[in-house]
């Protein structure tokens, strides 16, 4: 087929009625010159103790983006906020995918988010099953014609990541797609992010979000990092006003200075009571993954007498319906507190 090198890979890829739509213009995108503002049909009164909170808020809030490029070493031109990185899921497939038409492809077991948003959208869904050691089938053939390729690395439920290199030869093999690396657990990892390849790979969008490390999933504030025609497309779709003005403020003081070191002293803290919990996991008969994120999955031969005695110690934890993790618990790392409990109900079981 013809290519034009002038045509961006978002253009190529976008779903056509979207190049021809003219965005919404709204009130704080236009902007203008002046100090009578009268243009959004706000309020003049500010009812609440929070600054502005009358007025419509930027967009895409300038500070916020540049704090959070600053947090990952990116400029803020490459970065898309919202509603959580699920709200930059259901971006991407409706900037990308046509329904009825177009598929996005994933390696399950994997976080639900992507099939449902895809099936919402009458976009399909190409499954391919991740292998015993949960990394990606040495046979990717079933990806062929899907629009954007999702890899969750930590995965969610397995905690498992991608061993070095995988991502970088699925981004080299379908050099012609999106390759979306949701990284949400990014900050529990030891292994890199895949945002050290951005320069290389126009194909690649990495997601981030402030729910898990930094403690703000109440929040909702999550982020898309791509290259500047992905940034843009997505531009096209998302909401008018995406951010709220008190998440954004809240977003902002999490990642000063300060909200960043006490991040990483609650994922050190975290880690290590996921070190305690998967001792007393294993101690208990269960085989634990390694895990590189804030949660382990537990399989259980006896997983129902488990299950049934966390329940009763008043633990909520996580189970599947898919058959591969029948046998399985995810339990997300808590606090010393809720650790200990949990850990003398596992001690019950086997003791
Ligand atoms: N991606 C993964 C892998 C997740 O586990 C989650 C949360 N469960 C999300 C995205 C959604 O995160 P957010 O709260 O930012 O929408």
């Amino acid at each position: 087929t013809f290519f034009d090198p002038r045509i961006s890979l978002a253009e190529r890829l976008a779903r056509p009625e979207l190049l021809e739509l003219e965005p919404y213009q709204s009130a704080r995108r236009i902007g203008g010159q002046g100090d009578i503002w009268v243009n959004a049909n706000e309020s003049p009164f500010n009812a609440s103790a929070i600054d502005k909170l009358n007025r419509y808020p930027e967009c895409q809030p300038k500070a916020l983006l540049e704090a959070y490029g600053a947090y990952l070493g990116v400029p803020a031109s490459n970065i898309v906020c919202g509603r959580g990185a699920d709200e930059a899921i259901e971006l991407l497939i409706r900037s990308f995918c046509t329904p009825g038409k177009d598929s996005i492809a994933l390696f399950g077991p994997t976080y639900g988010m992507y099939a449902i948003s895809a099936a919402t959208f009458n976009v399909g869904v190409r499954a391919l099953a991740l292998d015993d050691n949960f990394q990606l089938p040495a046979q990717l053939d079933g990806v062929a014609d899907a629009k954007i390729i999702f890899l969750c690395n930590p995965n969610n439920p397995t905690g498992t990541v991608l061993s070095s290199g995988t991502i970088e030869s699925v981004l080299k093999r379908f050099d012609d797609r999106l390759v979306v690396v949701d990284e949400a657990y990014a900050e529990f990892a030891d292994t890199g992010s895949a945002l050290e390849l951005l320069d290389s790979y126009p194909n690649l969008v990495v997601l981030r979000t402030l729910s898990k490390a930094f403690g703000l999933a109440g929040a909702r504030c999550g982020f898309l990092i791509a290259r500047e025609d992905v940034v843009q497309m997505v531009m096209r779709v998302i909401a008018p006003y995406p951010v709220p003005v008190p998440v954004s403020e809240l977003a902002l003081a999490t990642l000063s200075d300060a909200g960043i070191k006490r991040m990483r002293r609650d994922v050190a803290e975290l880690k290590l009571q996921g070190q305690r919990l998967r001792d007393a996991l294993v101690a208990a008969g269960a085989h634990v993954p390694a895990s590189q994120g804030n949660f382990v999955l537990a399989f259980f031969e006896q997983v129902e007498t488990v299950a049934g005695a966390l329940q009763q110690g008043g633990v909520v934890a996580r189970r599947y319906k898919d058959p591969r993790l029948k046998q399985a618990i995810r339990i997300s790392f808590s606090n010393s507190a809720d650790t200990d409990r949990i850990i003398a109900l596992l001690n019950g079981i086997t003791g």
